[in-house]
């Protein structure tokens, strides 16, 4: 394997797959790392595997979640068929204080979280960008929508997004493909809250990275249900099913797994990243690779980590560290916020299919009207859903009358669960811990991140607008609810914000490119960059910065100046 390369690429996972897309379209010989194994989607993927072939009949293997995957095991998606797409706890341990639980949800493999995302995906808008300005917090965006609309055109273009177009400031419109259906539960409450909310509270279909019909050479989805398990026809969109192929068809890519980066190696004389240590996870050796360029898509918390732990006399705080904010401003989403009903008088409608979307509704508080309770926003996924046979499985009765009771469907449901914008705080971090280490003697994080006053008002809205919904639509037994027992940070698997970028280079690690201020042929391109939350899910954002910041590199590089 040779040494030297024009980039490389640290992780494989959603933007490290966008990375290496773009860096070889452009004509870059790249060396994407990866710590994680490879993925090979005929033996991996096993979202048609029926419950009656596993082992445990998808309730998983118990005693092996709470011994190796206590964390990742409290994730939804993390079940029998997809728990091998999660890291095991005990070789990737992290330490928090005890009154600051922080839920860190992670995958190792190529493809990183890509294979087991939710695959919902919503543009930002001038209210999120021009947001930390208006209201004095943290430090202000370096971009506006307009920097970044044309990428976000650029990879929805090459992904596919369905969803419904809105019109609404707030939520901009994506290039969608056709929307999924609403169901019955959920087209009641629609029209319900259009009755009595008027245009301010819109509910629409979720936008997600879904094909409704083929695009780009992938087939569309056949609503099999759960994409977490991965995707046989690619019909969503992850790494594996999308952007590496392409990366791996240019003949420039050098994926090598199994290679934990340990650090970059800073040369002092050039001020620049020369290359990154590697920890060959099967050999235990270290082996060293060089490159013009350094893209790091190791993911928000990794990446701090990786460059606290390369630091040189220099950088004693941590590479390209000038600034002190690397590990800093950690933020998340807040959730567990929201309200479940019945919907009565569905009783004779029946779903087909297993839709793999739900609802959104777009963030409405401090849009138009300041709320007198807190600052910025939250969204509401959710959706209607029918009690399936599982409900009449365990119902009382005997013989043919309980086969038939077993086949007539339960009635519907109707949940909002919102999730709420976090402010940055300077407070909320991460450091390398001075003893413990991870199976590979890397310094594993201490992570300190607690939710401030403001986050917590807003998920006491989330529950009672959303019970207020449901009141309206009609439904019954309606169960507001708030948990943050059960909603630490970090719990969203939305983290972000430890390496964020801003003007000036005191108070920031990146410029508007992505690029470290301190040392100019490194880039960031995951979360780290990010410098305010918004409400969204944040995926489509980092990979629209990671396209847009490998086209200025590859310019730059163009110009003799990188
Ligand atoms: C269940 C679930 C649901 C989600 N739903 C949504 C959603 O609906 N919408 C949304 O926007 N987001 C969602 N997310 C979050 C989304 O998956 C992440 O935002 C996204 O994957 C982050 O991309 P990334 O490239 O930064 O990190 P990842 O995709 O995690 O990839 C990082 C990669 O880097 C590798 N790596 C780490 N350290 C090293 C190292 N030292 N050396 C070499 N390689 C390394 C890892 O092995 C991994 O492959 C969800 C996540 C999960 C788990
Ligand atoms: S529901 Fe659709 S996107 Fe999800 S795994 Fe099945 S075919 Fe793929």
């Amino acid at each position: 394997m040779p040494e030297t390369y024009d980039a490389i690429v640290i992780g494989s996972g959603m933007t490290g797959g966008w990375a290496a897309k773009e860096l070889t379209e452009k004509g870059l010989k790249t060396l994407v790392l990866e710590a994680g194994r490879p993925i090979t989607p005929e033996e991996d993927y096993v979202e048609h595997v029926p419950v009656w072939e596993m082992p445990y009949r998808g309730m998983g293997n118990r005693k092996k979640i709470r011994d190796d995957q206590p964390i990742q095991g409290t994730c939804y998606a993390c079940d029998e068929w997809s728990a091998k797409f999660f890291v095991s706890d005990k070789e990737h341990p992290y330490v928090t204080p005890a009154d600051k639980p922080f839920r860190w949800i992670r995958g190792r493999q190529v493809g990183g979280r890509s294979i087991m995302w939710g695959r919902q995906c919503y543009r930002w808008s001038d209210l999120d960008f021009e947001a930390n300005l208006r209201d004095g917090i943290a430090i202000d965006w370096p971009i506006r929508y307009r920097d970044i609309e044309p990428w976000y055109d650029y990879v929805e273009d090459f992904i596919g997004i369905s969803g419904q177009a809105e019109g609404l400031p707030q939520l901009p419109d994506s290039h969608f493909l056709p929307p999924m259906e609403m169901n019955c539960a959920e087209l009641r409450v629609k029209d319900a809250v259009q009755k009595y909310f008027g245009d301010e509270r819109r509910l629409t279909i979720g936008r997600a990275a879904i094909l409704t019909k083929p695009h780009n050479g992938r087939a569309a989805c056949h609503y099999c249900g759960p994409c977490e398990r991965g995707c046989i026809t690619r019909s969503y969109f992850s790494s594996v099913n999308a952007t590496l192929p392409v990366a791996a068809k240019t003949g420039r890519m050098t994926l090598r797994t199994h290679s934990v980066v340990h650090s970059l190696i800073f040369d002092a004389k050039t001020r620049r990243v020369s290359g990154v240590r590697v920890i060959d996870a099967n050999t235990r050796q270290t082996v060293e690779f060089h490159a013009r360029i350094v893209f790091l898509c190791a993911s928000s918390l990794e990446s701090a980590r990786l460059l606290l732990h390369s630091s040189t006399p220099e950088f004693p705080g941590g590479l390209a560290n000038s600034s002190g904010e690397v590990g800093h401003n950690v933020m998340d989403h807040i959730k567990f916020g929201g309200a479940r009903g019945t919907i009565p008088g569905l009783e004779n409608r029946a779903a087909k299919g297993r839709r793999p979307n739900g609802i959104y509704m777009p963030r409405f508080r401090n849009v138009k009207q300041k709320h007198p309770a807190f600052l910025r926003g939250y969204g509401f996924q959710g959706g209607g859903s029918q009690a399936d046979w599982r409900r009449g499985f365990n119902q009382p009765g005997f013989g043919a009358e309980f086969k038939h009771a077993m086949s007539i469907p339960g009635p519907w449901a109707f949940e909002f669960g919102g999730y709420g914008e976090c402010l940055a705080n300077h407070n909320n971090y991460v450091e390398l811990h001075k003893d413990k280490v991870d199976a590979w003697g890397i310094p594993v994080l201490h992570i300190q991140c607690s939710w401030s006053d403001n986050e917590l008002a807003i998920q006491k809205d989330m529950a009672i607008t959303a019970a207020e919904m449901l009141a309206a639509a009609g439904a019954h037994d309606i169960q507001p609810y708030t948990d943050t027992a059960e909603d630490p940070p970090g719990f969203s698997i939305h983290e972000m914000g430890t390496a964020r970028m801003g003007r000036d280079p005191k108070t920031s690690v990146l410029n508007s490119y992505n690029q470290s201020h301190d040392i100019s042929n490194l880039f960031i391109t995951d979360g780290s960059a990010m410098v305010s939350s918004s409400c969204v899910n944040p995926s489509l954002t980092y990979m629209a910065l990671t396209a847009r910041a490998c086209d200025y590199a590859v310019q730059q590089m163009k110009r003799g100046e990188l």
